[in-house]
This record gives structure tokens, C-alpha cells and sequence, in this order.
């Protein structure tokens, strides 16, 4: 059967069509919406400098600038907040300490210096009033496990050090050194007066009363062996070791103990350091 070209099928779904026009409508309507509220929330972002201060701390994406790392100083020497991080094992004792002042070869004492002493009880030998306590509490510790040390020397007087260094040349040149020699080689072994830790008062030369020679085997004694172990607990270090003579200018002494405090003579013992390296280390940090 031939159709007329005017013809139209009968709309099986009218309904449906007009449905299906409706949801066209509404997604138009929806997509404008949805386009609008884009470019509104959008438009803020890109055009920061614009917008009011409040939207553009809620929305800024840039990031706040770093702030500097916390700094402060301590005596003369400054932290950083990072550098405290990367090195926790920093000494933490100050070079201005006065059981850290240096006395050498090449640091002098103070002229004229005199500590205020106190003196010990038993051998009468003086040392610095500050640190005489941790001295006589060590001593006594020694004394409760049966050993028998003595203090033979602690501070001494400018003219103390002296007789003592002439005395040292003398007996090198009755030896028959060479007088050129003598007076560099003597203060090796004393020190010069005006250098010397004992006049500093720190310093005491404790050996073993049944062993009171100052010689290399004292470090055999028990009473070394027992000071070699605790006497970091009491503030003191050994302070002429054997293997740092090239540092110290000093020959090897196991008699020779040094209050620096409890806290530095731990760092000093446990890092295998002597004084020289461990103050080295405080001013200028690897
Ligand atoms: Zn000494």
C-alpha cells in the first residue's frame, strides 16, 4: 500500500515524548546550573588578587613562606634548630665553664690567679673549693672497696712550680743532657710555671700509697684500674693518656686527674678524646 508523503504514523508512546522532552529541558537546565556554579567557585581561584582577604586564605593553594629555623646562642656560640637535629650528640657544657678553662704549653694561666681552696682531708694538699666534694667523695668510694689511694700532689703556688720545674732541669743536666735541651725536655714532664694544671687547682695526682712512684706502671695498680673505670661518675679524667701526648704536650700519666664535671668528663672518656680536642670540638663542630 502507497503512503502519502504528508503521512505520519500514529505516535504509538505520546506520552513518552512529551517525557522525553521534559528530561532534555532539565539536563539543559541542570548543565547551565551546574556550568554557573563551576565558574563562580572557579573564578575566585584564578584571580586570587582580587578577591576579599578572607576567601583568598581559605582558598590560597600557595604554600606559607618557611619560617627561618629556630636559632639561639649560648655563651658565644650559636645553634640552629637543624643543625641541633643533625648532631644530638653536640657537647652540651659551655667553654665559659670554669672546670673547662685550658692550662698548657700554649694556654697560660691567668697571672696572679689563685683559686679559693679548701683543703682535703687526710694529706692536706688544697684543692679548688668548688670541686674538693666530688674529689673526697671518689676518694672515699676507693676507700669503701678496700684500696688505698693518696693524693700526692694537687694545687700548688706559682713558687711551687717553679722550684719544681728548676728542679727537673737540674736533674737532667746531672744526667748529662744537653743544656740546649733540657729546659723543652723538662717541660714535658713539669710543666712550665704559669702552665700547669695544678696551679689551676683542678688538677691532683693520685696514686696508690703502697705504689707512689710516677711512673708508667702505676697504671697497673688497682687503684688506677678502679679511677680508670669510675672516675668519669665523680667529674674527673684521666688527663695525659698515653696515645694524645702529641696533643697534650704531655708525656703519658696515669696519676694525673682533672675535674671538668660530670657531664663533660663523660663526653671526654666516651668519645676517646683529651681536653685539647674536646674544647677544639666545642668551638668549631665538624
Ligand atoms: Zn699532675
Amino acid at each position: 500500500m502507497k503512503r502519502s508523503p504528508f503521512y505520519r504514523a500514529p505516535d504509538p508512546f505520546p506520552q513518552l515524548s512529551a517525557f522525553r522532552k521534559f528530561i532534555c529541558l532539565l539536563c539543559v537546565v541542570l548543565v547551565c546550573l551546574l556550568a554557573a556554579l563551576v565558574l563562580l567557585f572557579l573564578l575566585p581561584l584564578s584571580k586570587p588578587v582580587k578577591v576579599e582577604p578572607v576567601s583568598l586564605s581559605l582558598v590560597s593553594a600557595a604554600p606559607a613562606p618557611a619560617s627561618p629555623p629556630l636559632s639561639f646562642s649560648e655563651k658565644g656560640k650559636s645553634f640552629s634548630a637543624s643543625s641541633l637535629a643533625e648532631e644530638p650528640e653536640e657537647p652540651k657544657a659551655s667553654t665559659a665553664s670554669w672546670e673547662l678553662v685550658l692550662v698548657n704549653g700554649s694556654h697560660p694561666l691567668q697571672e696572679g690567679y689563685v683559686p679559693e681552696l679548701s683543703t682535703l682531708e687526710g694529706s692536706g694538699e688544697q684543692f679548688d673549693s668548688r670541686a674538693i666534694g666530688p674529689l673526697e667523695e671518689m676518694l672515699r668510694a676507693m676507700e669503701s672497696e678496700g684500696l688505698n689511694p693518696t693524693v700526692c700532689s694537687a694545687y700548688r703556688t706559682q713558687e711551687t712550680q717553679e722550684a719544681l720545674f728548676q728542679n727537673r732541669i737540674d736533674r737532667f743536666l746531672a744526667d748529662g743532657v744537653n743544656p740546649d735541651e733540657v729546659e723543652n725536655l723538662a717541660a714535658q714532664r713539669v710543666a712550665r710555671p704559669g702552665t700547669s694544671e695544678h696551679q689551676l687547682g683542678l688538677a691532683a695526682d693520685i696514686v696508690s700509697a703502697e705504689y707512689q712512684q710516677l711512673v708508667e706502671e702505676q697504671e697497673n695498680t688497682p687503684e688506677q684500674q678502679w679511677l680508670l673505670t669510675h672516675c668519669t661518675e665523680y667529674g674527673f679524667i684521666l688527663r695525659y693518656p698515653r696515645e694524645k701526648t702529641g696533643l697534650t704536650g704531655v708525656i703519658y700519666e696515669p696519676w694525673h686527674y682533672r675535674y671538668v664535671g660530670e657531664e663533660a668528663a663523660k663526653e671526654i672518656t666516651e668519645q676517646g678524646l683529651c681536653l685539647e680536642e674536646y674544647l677544639e670540638q666545642m668551638v668549631s663542630p665538624s
